[in-house]
């Protein structure tokens, strides 16, 4: 049991947020014998006062143990005792298993009510992801996960959709509603919800983003604008849901873990940002090639030291305790939030597919290394340096994820690079990962180029860039020994392979061949590393695919031209 005291005006209001979340209930409320202005509330956590129910699952092979929900009067938590193996996809082992399932968790059983999601893989197998829908609105916290082992078996599922029973009665709650009420707006909502937080003197709030969505009250889905407002003094970001007939907030809750930071960066650049080709070093940059973006788990020192990156080997660093790191071209520290935001971002992308342990840790970056036109990544020091001449090359994100292609590389495998063919495969690597990240934003003639703000200042090609992916280039024929140059026969592969398979597959098989690869590593053993990748990851689903691009390449043999290679000069194919 736990109490509270409140004054007595307010206790009908402070009982009515204890009871909100359903998690607690107010067992009574006295006037406090000592100050009778006051009432002290008790309250105890509802599950306390009943007792757990459990029901055997029974359906064909699949047998296992649910835990009902109290309030949903349907299993939340479902344990497999036993299961069968199968070979489909996690998706579809899923949705044949839910199938199934529907009258059990009394959901429409052809899943028409369930968006797919995703589908996680972690070394527990896979997790495969559904939100419900409630016509055509998503319901907030509606989710239901199904868990597959390696082996197909489904072993567990954690169930938080809503019932058709309770739907009917939002359905009822609408039907019942006076004709002629109207709906909020998405201004009257987002007023209503900036007036429901509170600030201090000077202090600003926002809301910055709003969306209709069913919420669940008491079990009952309820339409409500779901909204974020985020004010200063102090600062917070609210989510917020405020029905959109009524305008109660129905739900209300800051959502800031740490102290928020905010800056300003290209993404990825001017150039490809205002889709202005034109511009030079020296060119008014407008506001509106800058994106305020959130700076994310920085430490509390006031300098931009996270997670995942450090700008420690900075000279003259920016501190700013307030976490107002809203900085331009032309101020000191615009350079920081550059590398901060753009190496924060690109690890966690790694992380989200499937890589949690590649330089999961700071690395140190000195965003003004070198006054040449230079960057680079230091194996011995683990850290990188970007120069100033010309653009620095710190205001052009994919300079910034080339860089830290060299670092993913090294991490992967130490030492990477002892031979020409392995140090033209790590240029080339930087070049596909700055490429593939960015290539969904940009515009269809600059999408095949990397660094075309940083090559402005050096580049005589239309659009200016530093090097392209989609080179003709073959293997041996075109090799020139350098390792740039020679990294586009690589690179062009790579970006074939995301042609083929897609971002997602693409990238998680090429982070994922580094970890097969040696320091000397050549072109074909890379080639074949990838197919065992695919292999490993993919069931070899792709191996065709991924043989063909190399075989056009010439890296690897042509087993229907007599083993020849595509690129060998007819001298050589016949040697
Ligand atoms: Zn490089």
């Amino acid at each position: 049991m736990e109490t509270r005291t409140v004054p007595c005006s307010a206790s009908a209001r402070e009982k009515q947020t204890i009871e909100k979340s359903g998690r607690y209930r107010v067992v009574s409320c006295d006037t406090d014998p000592h100050n009778p202005q006051f009432c002290r509330l008790s309250y105890e956590p509802t599950y306390t006062s009943k007792p757990a129910i459990t029901v055997n699952i029974s359906l064909g092979d699949f047998k296992g143990k649910g835990q009902v929900s109290h309030s949903r009067g349907v299993p939340r938590r479902i344990s497999a005792t036993a299961s069968s193996q199968s070979k489909a996809s996690p998706r579809k082992i899923a949705e044949s298993f839910l199938k199934k399932i529907a009258p059990t968790l009394k959901i429409k059983p052809d899943l028409s009510q369930l968006k797919f999601d995703k589908v996680k893989k972690t070394l527990l197998g896979s997790h495969v992801l559904f939100q419900q829908r409630h016509g055509s609105k998503v319901i907030s916290s509606a989710w239901v996960r199904v868990d597959i082992d390696p082996s197909g078996r489904v072993y567990y599922l954690l169930n938080d959709l809503i019932p058709e029973p309770l739907l009917n009665k939002s359905r009822k709650a609408e039907e019942s509603r006076k004709p002629g009420v109207k709906r909020l707006t998405e201004d009257q909502a987002k007023e209503i919800a900036c007036a429901a937080v509170e600030v201090s003197k000077g202090g600003k709030r926002e809301a910055t983003s709003t969306e209709l969505a069913y919420r669940p009250i008491s079990g009952i889905p309820t339409l409500a604008w779901r909204v974020i407002v985020h004010t200063t003094k102090p600062r917070k970001e609210w989510r917020m849901y405020v029905d959109a007939f009524t305008g109660a907030v129905l739900f209300q809750r800051n959502m800031l873990a740490k102290a928020a930071a905010f800056g300003y960066v290209f993404d990825p650049n001017p150039v490809v940002m205002l889709n202005n080709t034109k511009l030079e070093n020296y060119s008014q940059i407008p506001e509106s090639a800058y994106l305020r973006v959130a700076l994310r788990d920085l430490a509390k020192t006031g300098y931009l030291d996270g997670p995942y990156v450090s700008t420690a080997p900075t000279a003259r660093r920016v501190k700013r305790t307030n976490g107002n790191f809203l900085f331009r071209r032309k101020d000191h520290g615009f350079k920081e939030v550059m590398v901060y935001y753009h190496i924060d971002r690109v690890q966690r992308h790694l992380q989200e597919i499937g890589f949690d342990n590649i330089l999961n840790r700071p690395i140190k970056v000195n965003v003004a290394g070198q006054r040449n036109d230079n960057s680079y990544y230091s194996p011995d020091s683990k850290s990188l340096s970007f120069g100033t001449g010309g653009v620095d090359d710190a205001e052009d994100a994919e300079v910034i994820l080339h860089e830290y292609g060299h670092a993913i590389q090294d991490d992967q495998m130490p030492g990477f690079g002892e031979s020409d063919e392995s140090k033209a495969m790590g240029e080339g690597f930087g070049d596909f990962l700055a490429a593939s990240f960015f290539a969904d934003m940009k515009p269809a003639e600059l999408r095949s180029t990397v660094c075309n703000w940083d090559s402005v200042y050096y580049s005589a090609e239309n659009p200016p860039c530093l090097r392209r992916m989609d080179s003709n280039k073959k293997y041996p024929k075109d090799i020139k020994g350098e390792e740039h140059s020679d990294g586009e026969i690589w690179s062009a592969c790579l970006w074939q392979l995301r042609t083929a398979l897609g971002r997602r597959t693409a990238e998680r098989l090429v982070i994922a061949h580094h970890f097969l690869l040696n320091r000397k590593a050549g072109f074909q053993d890379a080639a074949e590393a990838l197919v065992i990748a695919d292999e490993q990851l993919y069931e070899g689903r792709h191996k065709e695919k991924i043989r063909d691009i190399f075989i056009q390449r010439g890296i690897l043999p042509n087993p229907k031209r007599g083993n020849r290679r595509a690129g060998a000069s007819f001298a050589e194919s016949i040697a």
